[in-house]
């Protein structure tokens, strides 16, 4: 599903060059579950923001099945992240202004579904992670862990090809952490492709694959049982 070959991410500012990633190649296939680990800094979320096509590369190429998103314009990158991808992040990043299901339905708004589909498929999404009686909450009328599971309801709610999530449990306790993987491993075994930055070890042991950075660069990969 995706190929990243010889992806370099280089940050400038007037004094100083940094490398944020180095010569990343790394096949990802449809249906993985990998988990990225490796020290603060080391280049984990410049790597989820490159597949995201929140960032671009400085080189190298990124295609997805048969697309080079390398080449792609801002609007075509942009229609690729509303189509395909779900995002989920360390801190919820929920609309605190809308409630839950305003927040599940805004990305189908965009993608122009129909009012009627749209109810069902948020509702759908709500009951999939269990907040489905929080749904006229605002965000900050939640726990932690209700926000994140609101936010992965935003993002499967369009029945994204990819699902990134960047330290998904880094602001949950234990429990409530232990509840999102059980959430992500769920939508994994239900065919889902997810890519998570994580921390935990024993996080990590739920992927099927796990990825180690080291200074920008891929160190080990490995399948199957860890
Ligand atoms: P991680 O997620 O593994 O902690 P990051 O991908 O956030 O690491 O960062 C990798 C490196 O790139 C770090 O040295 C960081 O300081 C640098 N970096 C990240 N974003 C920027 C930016 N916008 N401008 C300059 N340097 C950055
Ligand atoms: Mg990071």
């Amino acid at each position: 599903m995706i190929t990243l070959s010889g992806i370099n991410r280089l940050y400038r500012t007037d004094e100083i060059e940094t490398t944020a990633l180095q010569s990343i190649d790394l096949e990802i296939e449809r249906g993985e579950f990998v988990a990225v680990m490796g020290p603060s800094g080391c280049g984990k979320s410049t790597l989820l923001n490159i597949l995201g096509t929140i960032d671009r590369p400085s080189s190298g190429q990124y295609r997805f099945d048969e697309t080079d998103l390398t080449g792609l314009p801002e609007a075509g990158l942009a229609a690729f992240r509303r189509d395909h991808l779900g995002y989920v992040f360390q801190s919820f990043n929920l609309i605190d202004e809308l409630t839950i299901d305003e927040n599940v339905e805004l990305g189908l708004i965009y993608r122009k579904v129909p009012r009627q589909e749209r109810r069902a498929r948020v509702a759908a999404a709500m009951d999939r992670v269990g907040i489905a009686h929080r749904a006229r909450h605002i965000p900050s009328q939640l726990s932690g862990g209700q926000q994140q599971r609101a936010a992965i309801a935003r993002a499967i709610v369009g029945d994204p090809a990819l699902i990134l999530a960047d330290e998904p449990t880094g602001n949950l306790d234990t429990e409530n952490g232990a509840q999102i993987m059980d959430i992500l491993a769920a939508l994994n075994a239900e065919g889902s492709t997810i890519v998570m930055v994580t921390h935990s070890p024993s996080h990590a042991d739920l992927a099927r694959r796990r990825i180690d950075m080291l200074d920008g660069r891929v160190v080990l990969s490995v399948r199957g049982a860890i």
